[in-house]
């Protein structure tokens, strides 16, 4: 009767709509081909940013850093951190003593740097820095004390020695005039001058990834690769110096930092972004920069769920079809919420909690699929980011002439740390995609305070060795 073919149109626009979800979200599920293809292509960006004649326009940068070795446990003295570039800005005081009992020790104060001096004149996000230095060393009682320091600065730097860094292009949230093509260590020295309450000695500008791998490597010597996968994502490593192409010398090795967030701003990863990835990136405060970054990192995942849920919305299979203002917020979906969304351990109801706490009203139907949604997104971003691993540690095994390698990659970043998958996936991934790797992901303890500290010690002792 009538009722019946009710019922049968029903059913049927649900098994329509959830083929059409499905399809949308296909277009994130990449074959185990498709990622090798990734792996390759990264593989060849590396090359391109290590070679004289490619290193101009590559866009993976591979950028030296000058720290030569990891750490060998004579590091020693007290020492100042800055963290710039993460999810908090901090300041840090490290004091390291080497011996039979080694111990480093760690105060720290967590400060904010409000929007409007992220994105305001390199002046004010300097001075800010600097008062924020000030009122940590009144909180310790060390005004007078001339630390060395050592600045944990999160963003593409063109280093010449371990402290002169010209920042390349800003990156994440931030966007202060006056900074991009200068030496941020000489922005923060005429910061401090202009203060005139201390003075400080700034021995290494420090990449995040960087730190993190020397932090790891104080423990675990094995560790000879960095990662960060948080608000960015970035790797560095131990490459050969006769690879290293843009820098003299052919002996022994060096890190260099990727920035392996630019991957794919050459067109090379076209094939797989989706039109969320390309709205994401138009909409964000570098287009066309970053775009590798824009897939996995933690600062955007949440932008591409929220694009696609915007687009299940218009064409009527989520919130009733209504686009709220919340849904049209860039940033709601932070990491913390993803990871608490894909819980297991939560139920539907927990999750529709969440979403209402984000201020979206959903149904017990669109719940299911916004965790689908979220799950898709963070697999792709783990899945790459472990083709881009294995791009890595497969060099490093080529280096060294061997059939098989085992090492240590020292990890951090929220989207790690706080993802309940993230994490096992993209080890899985490496695992498939590196055969002949067997790699232990060690994840660090505060690698951007302890590392900076402990390049800036092997800095110092560098430096009293050259004046001898
Ligand atoms: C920056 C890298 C940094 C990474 C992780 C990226 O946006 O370009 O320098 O290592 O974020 O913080
Ligand atoms: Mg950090």
């Amino acid at each position: 009767g009538k009722g019946a073919a009710m019922v049968t149109a029903v059913a049927y626009r649900l098994l329509d709509q959830s083929r059409q979800i499905a399809q949308t979200l296909a277009e994130f599920c990449l074959s185990k081909d498709q990622l090798l293809e990734v792996k390759k292509r990264m593989r060849t960006e590396i090359q391109n940013g290590l070679g004289k004649k490619t290193h101009d326009t590559a866009t993976v940068k591979m950028l030296p850093t000058f720290v030569r070795s990891t750490p060998d446990g004579s590091e020693n003295g007290d020492f100042l951190a800055l963290d710039l570039g993460g999810t908090n800005f901090r300041v840090l005081l490290v004091k390291i003593r080497s011996g039979k009992r080694r111990t480093v020790e760690m105060h720290n104060k967590i400060y904010a740097i409000p929007i409007e001096v992220m994105q305001g004149t390199g002046e004010e996000l300097f001075d800010h820095i600097v008062h924020c230095i000030s009122d940590f060393l009144d909180y310790m009682g060390m005004k007078n004390a001339r630390l060395p320091l050592g600045f944990t600065f999160s963003f593409p730097c063109k280093q010449t020695r371990l402290d002169a860094g010209i920042l390349v292009n800003w990156t994440k949230g931030f966007k202060a005039t006056d900074c991009e093509g200068e030496d941020v260590v000489e922005l923060l020295r005429e910061g401090i001058k202009r203060k005139e309450e201390f003075d400080l000695d700034v021995v290494a500008v420090v990449n995040d990834t960087v730190g993190t791998m020397m932090t790891c490597a104080y423990e675990e010597p094995s560790c000879e690769v960095g990662l960060i996968a948080g608000t960015g994502s970035n790797a560095c490593y131990m490459e050969e110096m006769r690879n290293i192409e843009t820098v003299d010398g052919d002996q022994g090795r060096m890190c260099v930092n990727m920035e392996w967030g630019a991957f794919g701003d050459n067109g090379c990863l076209d094939d797989i972004r989706t039109q969320y990835d390309r709205a994401v990136d138009e909409n964000s405060l570098n287009e066309g920069k970053q775009r590798f970054e824009k897939m996995v990192s933690g600062m955007y995942l949440g932008e591409i769920v929220r694009n696609i849920l915007i687009d299940l919305t218009k064409r009527g299979f989520l919130f009733r079809g209504q686009i709220s203002e919340t849904l049209k917020t860039r940033g709601i979906f932070e990491t913390k919420f993803l990871s608490q969304i894909e819980s297991d351990r939560l139920a539907l109801l927990q999750v529709r909690a969440i979403l209402q706490q984000l201020g979206l009203d959903s149904t017990c139907d669109d719940s299911i699929i916004v965790k689908e949604v979220c799950g898709t997104v963070s697999r792709r971003a783990a899945q790459i980011c472990g083709a881009g691993m294995a791009a890595v540690v497969d060099k490093i095994r080529e280096n060294r002439g061997l059939d098989h390698l085992d090492i240590t990659v020292g990890v951090d970043g929220t989207l790690y740390k706080l993802h309940p998958h993230f994490s096992r996936i993209m080890h899985q991934t490496v695992k498939e995609l590196a055969p002949k790797c067997d790699v232990t992901f060690l994840l660090s303890e505060d690698g951007s305070g302890k590392g900076a500290a402990l390049i800036t010690a092997v800095g110092c002792r560098q430096r009293e060795q050259e004046q001898q």
